[in-house]
């Protein structure tokens, strides 16, 4: 049975990294693109990292009631997972991963049930995460504290998530998630 992978973190300590890792094993997972209000940043194009909205046309999608779950991540700055996105991976018999907020991540966990896994990726420390931000250089410093501000409450979700993966040190972070995850979707 295809299977669903849900990644959350606060933003910086490393998931999108450790999901582009993932893709890249050959474990006939495809990635499940969100929908988002915010910016495209560096080099992300619609339709690969996110379908890029306007605030409006994002409401309309809430109103037709087109989300399977959405949130708003930050003031004014909406994300959702299209119901359609996940029906046509599964449909095509492969596995979906999804890189989520903490909210997000428990709902489609709630929905799919033992189908799903779970995974939090935990940061070292918040200082670790501002480090990483102002390294990764995608944000103005005002995203950054917004990112920075949310850390903490977004830590405290992680007991209610089926695994926490700790990113200190990634070599041994992504061996861990690589068994993680074969190990589910060969259950
Ligand atoms: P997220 O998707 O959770 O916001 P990213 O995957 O974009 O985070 O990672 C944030 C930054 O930290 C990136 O520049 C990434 O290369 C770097 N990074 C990820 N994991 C580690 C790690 N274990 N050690 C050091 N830097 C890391
Ligand atoms: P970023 O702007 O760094 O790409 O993402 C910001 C936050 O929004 C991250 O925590 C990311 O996981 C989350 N996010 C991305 N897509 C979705 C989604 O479809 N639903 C929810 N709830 N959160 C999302």
């Amino acid at each position: 049975m295809a299977k669903l992978i849900i990644f959350s973190a606060p933003s910086g300590a490393g998931k999108s990294t450790l999901v582009r890792y993932l893709l890249s094993q050959g474990l006939r997972i495809q990635f499940s693109v969100s929908a988002t209000s915010r910016q495209p940043r560096g080099e992300e194009k619609d339709g690969v990292e996110y379908y890029f909205l306007t605030p409006e046309e994002f409401r309309k999608r809430i109103a037709n009631n087109e989300f399977l779950e959405y949130e708003e991540v930050y003031t004014n700055t909406y994300y959702g997972t299209l119901k359609s996105e996940v029906d046509r991976i599964l449909a095509e018999g492969t596995h979906v991963i999804f890189d989520v907020d903490c909210v997000g991540g428990l709902n489609i966990k709630k929905i799919y049930g033992e189908q799903a896994l779970s995974i939090f990726v935990m940061p070292p420390s918040v200082e670790v995460l501002r480090e990483r931000l102002e390294k990764r250089a995608t944000d103005t410093p005002q995203v950054i504290e917004s990112r920075l501000a949310k850390a903490e409450y977004e830590m405290s979700f992680a007991p209610q998530f089926d695994v926490t993966v700790f990113n200190d040190d990634y070599d041994r972070a992504k061996g861990e998630v690589l068994r993680l995850v074969s190990d589910f979707i060969q259950q």
